[in-house]
C-alpha cells in the first residue's frame, strides 16, 4: 500500500495555521513568509536537482557518458544490423528529404532483461553523433497530477540544451522501462498516467525533419504486449527491434568482450562456457565473467582458470553457496536424488551432464547442470519425453533406494507437468489438436498421470540396472562435493574420448 504520510501532511498543516490564527489568536503571517521563503529555495534547488537526475549528470560535474560502439556489444547482430539500418535515416538525412520519408521518431527496444538495449541505445548515439538523455519509465511515476508530464517536457527540454550546447545536430532520448508509462489505457488507472502518456506522445508528435536539433526516441521494454496503440502506431515508435537473448555464437562473443580486461588462463575455453551458459542474457554473462575474476583474487591466483568459471556460471545460476548443514542421510538422500538425474540425462542424451554437485546454493543442497549441446527452438515429442525422464529421475532414484520419495522432488514434479502441458497445447499427444483451455481438471487429471506414470515406470527400469554406478559414485560425490561431466562419465563407464564427432560420448 502507497504511503499518504505526504498527502495527510499537506492536508493537515492550513487547518493547524487557520487554527492557530482565528481561534488562538497567534499572528500567522511572519511565520507564513518565512516558510513561503523557504519553500521557494527548496523548490528551486529540487527542480534542479530533477533536471541533472533526467540527464544522468551528478550536481555541479556534469559527466558525459563514455561514448560506447556497436563493437562492444556481443551478439545481437540482427538487432544491430536493424538498429543500424533504421539509424541510417538519421544520418543520411538528405536522402530521406529527397525521397519525402518522413523522419523516424521513434525506435523501440523489445526483450527480456539485461539482453543489451541500453547498450545499444548508447551505441545508437554515438553511431549518431547525438547527444545521450536517459530516463527511466518509473521516474516518471508521481502520485501528483501533472507531474509526471513536466518530466516528460524537461527532459526534452534537456535534450535539445544539451545537444545545442555540444554543438550536435541531433539527440537521442532514451526511456527505459516505457511499458511503465506507455501501458495500455483501460480506464482503470490513475490520471497522472494519461497525462504522462499523452505529454510522451505530444513530444513525440512535434519532432520534425527540419528540426534543429533533431530528437529521436528510443523506448525499451521486456513487456512490448501491454503498451498502449498509440504508441506503437506508424508514426511514433514505428521500428520495432526485438532483442533476444544470444545464442551460442552470440554468448561465446559477449563472453569475449567481458574477458577484454582480464588475466585468462591459457586453457580457458570460453567457448565451452558459452555451450553451458544456454538461456543466459548478457548481463549474465557479464556477471560470470566478474564472479570468476572474485573467485581467482580469492583464492590468489594469478589468472582465471576454466574452474573458475564454471564456478561463476554455478553462482549466477544457482545463488551463492550458502551454509545450511544437512543431515548426514539428508545429504546421502540428495546426492542418490541428484545422482538419478544425472544418470538419467546421460542414459538418454549421452555427454549432456556438465556438472554433478553436493553443494548448497539457494534453495537446493545439490544440483546437476546440463550442458544442453546445441540451442535448441523446436522440440520433439520423444525430445521432451527424455526431458521429462531426466526430471523424474531423482524420485525414481529415492524410491529404488529408499522405498518412498522426499518433498525434494516438488520442483521436478512442476517442471516435468509444465512439460506435459506444452506437450498437450502442441497437439503432441494422443489427443491430438486441441484446446487446452476447454479440458476439464479432471480431463488434465487423466491425461498427466498416463503420461507421467508410465514415462515414471520406464526411469525406474532403467535406472534400477544401474545401481553399482549409483554406488560407486555415491562415494566419490560424498567426499569430494563436486563431479565433473568427464569424471562423472568415468564413472558411469562410458568412454569420455570416444565422443563422436558433434562431440557427444557413446555408452562404452
Ligand atoms: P533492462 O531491460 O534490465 O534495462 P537491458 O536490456 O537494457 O536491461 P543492459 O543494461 O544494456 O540491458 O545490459 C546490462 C549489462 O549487461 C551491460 O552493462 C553489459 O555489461 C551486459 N550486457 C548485456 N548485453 C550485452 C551484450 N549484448 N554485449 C555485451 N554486454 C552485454
Amino acid at each position: 500500500m502507497r504511503n499518504y504520510a505526504k498527502e495527510m501532511a499537506i492536508g493537515f498543516i492550513p487547518v493547524l495555521i487557520l487554527f492557530l490564527q482565528i481561534f488562538v489568536g497567534i499572528n500567522m503571517i511572519p511565520v507564513l513568509l518565512f516558510a513561503g521563503l523557504i519553500g521557494g529555495a527548496l523548490y528551486l534547488v529540487r527542480s534542479r536537482g530533477n533536471l541533472a537526475a533526467v540527464g544522468g549528470e551528478r550536481k555541479g560535474k556534469p559527466r558525459p557518458p563514455a561514448p560506447l560502439s556497436f563493437d562492444e556489444i556481443g551478439g545481437q547482430e540482427r538487432a544491430k544490423q536493424e538498429l543500424i539500418e533504421a539509424l541510417d535515416f538519421l544520418v543520411h538525412e538528405e536522402r530521406i528529404t529527397k525521397f519525402g520519408i518522413r523522419p523516424l521518431k521513434g525506435i523501440l527496444l523489445a526483450g527480456p532483461p539485461g539482453t543489451g538495449k541500453t547498450l545499444l541505445a548508447k551505441a545508437a548515439a554515438h553511431y549518431t553523433d547525438s547527444v545521450y538523455v536517459a530516463a527511466s519509465g518509473s521516474e516518471f511515476v508521481e502520485m501528483y497530477v501533472g507531474v509526471g508530464a513536466s518530466r516528460i517536457r524537461d527532459l526534452f527540454r534537456e535534450a535539445r540544451q544539451k545537444a545545442a550546447k555540444a554543438d550536435k545536430k541531433s539527440a537521442v532520448v532514451f526511456i527505459d522501462e516505457i511499458d511503465v508509462i506507455g501501458g495500455k489505457r483501460d480506464g482503470g488507472q490513475h490520471k497522472e498516467y494519461d497525462q504522462t502518456l499523452n505529454q510522451l506522445l505530444t513530444e513525440m508528435d512535434g519532432i520534425h525533419t527540419s528540426e534543429k536539433p533533431r530528437i529521436l526516441l528510443i523506448g525499451a521494454t521486456n513487456r512490448k504486449e501491454i503498451l498502449d496503440s498509440a504508441l506503437l502506431r506508424p508514426g511514433r515508435f514505428d521500428r520495432h527491434i526485438t532483442v533476444d537473448l544470444p545464442d551460442k555464437k552470440g554468448r561465446d562473443h559477449i563472453l569475449r568482450i567481458h574477458a577484454r580486461n582480464k588475466p585468462l588462463q591459457e586453457e580457458v575455453n570460453l567457448e565451452k562456457i558459452a555451450e553451458e551458459s544456454f538461456g543466459f542474457s548478457g548481463a549474465q554473462l557479464e556477471s560470470v565473467m566478474n564472479e570468476s575474476a572474485i573467485y581467482a583474487m580469492r583464492e590468489e591466483s594469478e589468472s582465471i582458470s576454466q574452474r573458475h568459471l564454471s564456478m561463476a556460471i554455478d553462482k549466477v545460476m544457482m545463488g551463492e553457496r550458502t551454509d545450511r548443514e544437512a543431515t548426514k542421510e539428508e545429504r546421502e538422500r540428495v546426492a542418490l536424488h541428484e545422482l538419478g538425474h544425472a544418470i538419467m540425462a546421460e542414459l538418454v542424451r549421452p555427454g549432456s551432464v556438465s556438472q554433478v554437485a553436493l553443494l548448497p546454493r539457494g534453495q537446493a543442497l545439490g544440483y546437476v547442470r546440463h550442458n544442453p549441446q546445441q540451442d535448441r527452438y523446436l522440440y520433439t515429442r520423444r525430445f521432451l519425453e527424455e526431458q521429462i525422464m531426466v526430471a523424474l529421475g531423482g524420485a525414481a532414484a529415492e524410491e529404488l533406494f529408499y522405498g518412498d520419495r522426499s518433498t525434494g522432488s516438488r520442483g521436478d514434479f512442476d517442471q516435468a507437468m509444465s512439460i506435459v502441458r506444452s506437450m498437450v497445447e502442441s497437439g503432441l499427444t494422443e489427443l491430438g489438436i486441441t484446446d487446452s483451455s476447454m479440458m476439464t481438471p479432471d480431463k488434465w487429471a487423466i491425461v498427466n498421470s498416463s503420461i507421467l506414470d508410465e514415462l515414471m515406470s520406464r526411469v525406474k527400469v532403467m535406472l534400477s540396472e544401474q545401481k553399482e554406478v549409483f554406488l560407486r559414485s555415491l562415494e566419490v560425490l560424498k567426499t569430494e562435493e563436486t563431479l565433473s561431466g568427464d569424471r562423472f562419465r568415468s564413472l558411469l563407464g562410458i568412454d569420455v574420448t570416444a565422443g563422436d564427432p558433434d562431440g557427444e560420448s557413446k555408452p562404452a
